[in-house]
């Protein structure tokens, strides 16, 4: 089985090691050199709709998958606990229905968001409103 090393990092360095993964909590993201070997380096930010970190004290895990439809290898694996977990390539299908997937799945989340932060303003506007008729402040 494949050991990938992790490395909390408040940058990540230019060079990076073969099979360590440099994680950054305060950018929010991750890096490594590709697990196939090819060399490529893949960013794996952090975010509800991105990848989610695991830090369970001794090892990480990445969810979800990681799939490198935008490199020559098209690797696809999984980072759990700390070892590689070779997952089927995808078609070109497959590809295609996921950044689709992908596309809805941010598209859902950011517009419910703006949702909310509406929301949230139209509430303080009432509260300034109410305020403002009270006591008469501007
Ligand atoms: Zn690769």
């Amino acid at each position: 089985m494949m050991i990938i090393s992790h490395k909390f990092v408040v940058n990540i360095p230019d060079n990076l090691s073969e099979r360590t993964i440099y994680i950054s909590i305060k950018y929010g993201t991750a890096v490594h050199k590709c697990c196939c070997g090819c060399g490529e380096e893949v960013v794996t930010p952090f975010s509800k709709t991105d990848w989610q970190l695991i830090f369970d004290g001794e090892s990480i895990s990445l969810f979800p998958s990681i799939g490198n439809w935008n490199f020559n290898c098209k690797s696809h694996y999984w980072i759990k606990n700390n070892c590689i977990e070779w997952a089927p390539q995808w078609s070109r299908d497959e590809i295609e229905k996921g950044r689709i997937d992908d596309f809805l799945i941010k598209n859902k989340y950011y517009n419910s968001k703006k949702l909310k932060d509406r929301k949230h303003f139209s509430l303080l506007k009432k509260i300034k409103l109410f305020l403002n008729k009270k006591y008469k402040i501007n």
